[in-house]
């Protein structure tokens, strides 16, 4: 798509306020692709006051009329599903196929389920002598990461305008053409002037002003838990609503009874998809004493499969691959074996980081407590169930896992003594409605599906 030199506010593209711009870059082969402007406090400011005169109007239209502008949405993400996946491919280097199925194809999904929802919807009910209703929470910020593009913002979008919330988005920098391109689909779409408002610009600036600002009732934040903490903080200190999507460590556990080799391969396709950039990646895998040799070997096996600038894209900017070089290079300091991969870049042009298994990990090493955002797998030992339940919910994360075991019953056992908001049992299909958010310090909230809606729901009583 061609870059809009402005932004998104009141429905129409309007001159940024500013001068500055940001450059985007194409991660796989470091390549600018457009620019696009770098919003400041009063583009924010402009922004949030067309949510604000949009909101009653649509608070008060018929959920139905909510869930058909919807519907259109969602028709608008499935036609232009193409144009999207090149734009996240351009802008985020996922290989062109991912970037069809799981880039372009979830967040139409996500879109088609609030469709629903918005029609469905319970938003008024009887409790004894009393009529509850869910009314809308007001203005929305939403501020989202680089690493889902679009759906991320489609599962704060969505809900919200589901609610009959107005919106203003402030993506993140380093994937602003994507959300460029959402903006131009809720204008396809038919929604009303000033419900959707975008503003692109850099998190301390745009992102910071629209966090604090008076007029927005509640802030919705996926990112890392440095900026989720500020966020809650000045959220907390304005009694604001707030929904934060935090970072995660998850565990993948094979008990005895397992299917080995599907579990192994089925938790390295988990770790590697997105090039390791997915909050609920399984990025510790735990292998019962008896099978973890095995285990060790079909994972360096089913690793070669990625290769870098073929299934595997590159990480999103040349921070993020020193990152998370780093976090490899601290692996091999700390003890851990690599079995594949290494710090070194496979290749001498893009942001990409070598497919990466560490076996021998022990759970207090760093690579196996802290979020790395990239390909690195960690094997981990456990001596018995308790010890893996241990294990397992032994990091301040608690956001997704995954349980694989011979019976369903003995897996859903452990399941629930886990710490933490989604498991995946012997590989569980991914479900749009299902409530994905997090235990602990993964977050605050929830997204997808009807519990995703009550986020931007707050209620009224009235008795009789
Ligand atoms: P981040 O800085 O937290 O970015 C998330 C969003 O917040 C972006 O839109 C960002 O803008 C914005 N932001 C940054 N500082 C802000 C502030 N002070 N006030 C308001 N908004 C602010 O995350 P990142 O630097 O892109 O990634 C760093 C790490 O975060 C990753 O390595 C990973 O561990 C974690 N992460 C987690 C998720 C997740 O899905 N849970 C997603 C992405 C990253 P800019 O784009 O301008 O920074
Ligand atoms: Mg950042």
């Amino acid at each position: 798509m061609k870059p809009h030199d402005g932004m998104y506010i009141d429905g129409e593209w309007r001159p940024a306020a500013g001068q500055e711009t940001i450059a985007v870059l194409n991660p796989a082969d470091e390549q600018v692709i457009g620019h696009v402007p770098a919003g400041t406090p009063e583009d924010v400011d402009l922004a949030v006051r067309a949510a604000r005169a949009a909101f009653p109007a649509w608070a008060a239209t018929a959920p139905a009329e909510r869930a058909a502008r919807l519907a259109a949405l969602r028709d608008v993400l499935v036609t232009r599903k193409d144009e999207i996946a090149e734009t996240v491919t351009a802008e985020l280097g996922s290989p062109p196929q991912f970037s069809q199925l799981v880039h372009a194809g979830v967040p139409a999904l996500v879109a088609g389920s609030y469709a629903e929802l918005a029609a469905t919807y319970a938003f008024e009910e009887k409790v004894g002598n009393s009529t509850v209703f869910s009314e809308p929470v007001g203005v929305v910020g939403a501020i989202t990461p680089w690493n889902y593009p679009l759906h991320q913002i489609v599962a704060k979008v969505a809900p919200a305008l589901a609610a009959g919330c107005t919106v203003v988005l402030k993506p993140a920098e380093d994937t602003p053409l994507t959300a460029q391109l959402f903006a131009e689909a809720t204008q396809e779409a038919g929604l009303p002037a000033g419900v959707f408002n975008l503003v692109t610009g850099i998190g301390t600036v745009a992102g910071q002003a629209l966090a604090g600002h008076d007029g927005v009732d509640l802030v919705s934040f996926t990112g890392s838990t440095a900026v989720g903490r500020q966020i809650g903080a000045v959220a907390g200190a304005a009694v604001k609503r707030v929904a934060l999507e935090l970072g995660g460590k998850s565990a993948n556990v094979i008990l005895p009874s397992a299917d080995l080799a599907k579990a192994v391969n089925v938790g390295v396709a988990n770790v590697m998809g997105n090039s390791g950039q997915t909050c609920s990646a399984w990025t510790r895998m735990l292998v019962h004493r008896d099978q973890y040799d095995e285990a060790v070997t079909l994972a360096a096996a089913a690793v070669a499969k990625y290769v870098p600038g073929e299934r595997v894209g590159p990480l999103v900017n040349a921070k993020q691959q020193a990152r998370v070089r780093g976090y490899i290079e601290k692996g091999v300091d700390e003890g851990a074996r690599l079995v594949a991969g290494g710090p070194e870049a496979p290749l001498a042009r893009g942001y990409f980081v070598s497919p990466t298994v560490f076996a021998d990990v022990t759970p207090e090493m760093t690579i196996a407590q802290e979020e790395i955002f990239g390909p690195v797998l960690s094997i981990l030992r456990y001596e018995d169930e308790d010890d893996a339940l241990r294990i397992a919910n032994g990091t301040v994360y608690g956001l997704a896992g995954a349980v694989w075991a011979g019976d369903e019953a003995e897996a859903v056992a452990f399941a629930r003594r886990m710490d933490t908001g989604q498991v995946d049992i012997n590989g569980g299909r991914f479900n749009p409605r299902a409530p994905f958010g997090g235990y602990k310090q993964s977050g605050v909230g929830r997204e997808l599906g009807s519990h995703g809606l009550a986020e931007y729901l707050q209620t009224k009583s009235l008795q009789f």
